[in-house]
């Protein structure tokens, strides 16, 4: 048994089509700064054009269920310039499916949510954006919701920052998480271990009581740091959406 579950990053089909979806919504983008004009598809922004509103479609899921996952997720909504529409159904912005029978819980980053309507076929379109396990009472649903939302509003894992202090012992990473959750070395690079600095972007700092921040189990790294899991937004999740979706 696992101790806790971790989320994964559901991975576009191409960066092109990642790039072409997320600068479509909106150039910022690009994150051309300057006279820096590199076009480097793959280390771009995936965030909503300020002042949308989001249409979240919630496929299978009761009342109950689409309550509590709006009551979480609004908890984002002082920090963004954005307003959230849940309907029932599977059209949306957002494509939520609850309950997924292999326990997966899963969401697209920002804008790739909208990659299958650019080019995919219709089943694609319609296709989950985003798995949560909702049973009624669950004190960390709350948390996931958050962090999931986190990652549909664009964010990215705070534990994944390049900058980060954690003293990653790579080798035993690649092979608890192999024992523990099945996943190859390709799924621990995409999720866990720190991602390649970008020139293209501005980085908030490191912050480790992120609410995107994995809990680091003793396994990962060498020594004894460790980091538990954040049940709330932190003061940088919140520096990190009001700089992503100013206010008018
Ligand atoms: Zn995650």
């Amino acid at each position: 048994m696992t101790a806790f579950s971790s989320c994964r990053i559901l991975q576009p089909v191409s960066d092109t089509a990642s790039y072409s979806a997320a600068t479509n919504e909106h150039p910022i983008n690009t994150n051309n700064t300057g006279s820096r004009r590199k076009r480097n598809v793959g280390s771009h922004t995936k965030f909503w054009k300020p002042g949308k509103t989001l249409k979240i479609a919630m496929y299978n899921a009761s009342d109950e269920a689409i309550e509590e996952v709006r009551a979480a997720a609004s908890e984002w909504l002082p920090y963004v310039n954005l307003t959230f529409d849940f309907v029932k159904g599977d059209i949306g912005d957002i494509r939520i499916f609850l309950n997924r029978p292999d326990g997966i819980e899963a969401s697209q980053i920002g804008t790739d949510a909208l990659i299958d309507d650019i080019g995919g076929t219709d089943e694609q379109r319609r296709g989950p954006s985003m798995y949560l396990n909702w049973t009624p009472g669950s004190h960390r649903f709350r948390f996931v919701v958050l962090h999931e939302f986190g990652h549909a509003l664009g964010a990215l894992h705070a534990h994944q920052h390049p900058n980060s202090d954690i003293p990653w012992d790579v080798p035993n990473t690649y092979r608890h998480c192999a024992q523990t959750f099945g996943w190859d070395k390709s799924v621990v690079d995409a999720n866990i271990l720190p991602l390649l600095l970008s020139d293209q972007f501005t980085y908030q700092p490191y912050d480790g009581d992120s609410v995107m921040h994995y809990e680091i189990p003793n396994e990962w790294t060498v020594g004894y740091w460790g980091q538990s899991e954040s049940w709330a937004i932190s003061n940088g999740d919140i520096a990190m959406m009001r700089n992503a979706y100013p206010k008018d």
